[in-house]
């Protein structure tokens, strides 16, 4: 960065050098800001299941008597909280080595493969649901393999997640020539209008999904990620929603190969 300076005074643009320097000033403000907001944000996260641990153990340690059935349900309660933490904190690494520049790898990767056994897998997994698969033509293209399929894991979680027992899921994948395009699209609870803008947000969860009786505690960070991945590979994500009539999110991938292939 200093020997662009350099490089512009040595043409003796120095108005330009004084531009850039003012630009990467403000930049370099805006990444602490957002560095100090997401530390500030994870530690609130962290310290909610960190403080139901605690209070839960106090009760196990200094009531003795606590009835059988009663002790189990303590035990249950720290038992979920700290695989909350272990989510949080997992999710966190990802997207702090996001911020510090990890790249990704540049396989050249079957997409339609990788895309059709996750839905089977997930769909071995939740019988809860109906699953409808439409078409998934063979796309191959560069990119990484792993993190790929975690962003279809995260669409596919995130529409069991928010959809009612009974509700579908449909995935679609297409190849568009010049690029992939993946829709995964759910008949659940929707997002409203307000909350919509926001959820790639960091930590960011939509009021209703936050207060049902039986929200299964997501961090706030899946959105996030799987953006994180998709424009590393030159990509992009959006959502589509309508509440209380579901969720579509479509993820665009460019297609790049080998020269050779
Ligand atoms: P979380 O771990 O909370 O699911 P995400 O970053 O994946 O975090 O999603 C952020 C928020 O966006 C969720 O908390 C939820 O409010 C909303 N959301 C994401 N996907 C869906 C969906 N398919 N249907 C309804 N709401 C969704």
């Amino acid at each position: 960065f200093r020997g662009f300076i350099g490089a512009c005074i040595d043409i003796h643009d120095r108005k330009m050098a004084e531009t850039v320097l003012q630009e990467s000033e403000k930049r370099l403000r805006e990444l602490m800001e957002a560095q100090k907001r997401f530390v500030a944000d994870a530690a609130h996260e962290l310290r909610t299941p960190l403080t139901a641990i605690q209070g839960n153990l106090d009760i196990l340690i200094r009531y003795q008597h606590i009835p059988e059935v009663e002790k189990k349900e303590i035990i249950g309660d720290v038992q979920r909280e700290a695989t909350r933490l272990g989510r949080l904190v997992h999710d966190m690494l990802q997207l702090a080595r996001g911020d510090s520049g990890a790249t990704m790898r540049e396989d050249e990767i079957d997409l339609g493969r990788m895309v059709l056994e996750t839905w089977r897998e997930t769909e071995r997994v939740y019988s809860s649901h109906c699953f409808v698969l439409h078409e998934v033509q063979p796309v191959r293209l560069l990119g990484d393999h792993d993190r790929l399929k975690q962003v279809v894991l995260i669409l596919l979680e995130n529409a069991l997640k928010y959809t009612p027992a009974g509700g579908e899921v449909h995935l679609n994948l297409e190849n568009q020539q010049s690029h992939a395009l993946l829709t995964v699209q759910d008949t659940g609870m929707g997002i409203s209008a307000e909350d919509l803008p926001r959820v790639f947000e960091r930590f960011y969860r939509a009021d209703k999904s936050r207060h049902r009786a039986e929200d299964p505690g997501g961090t706030g960070l899946g959105l996030p990620i799987a953006r994180w991945v998709v424009e590393a590979h030159q990509g992009r994500i959006w959502l589509e929603s309508e509440l209380d009539r579901g969720t579509t999110v479509h993820v665009q991938l460019p297609i790049k190969l080998e020269e050779s292939s």
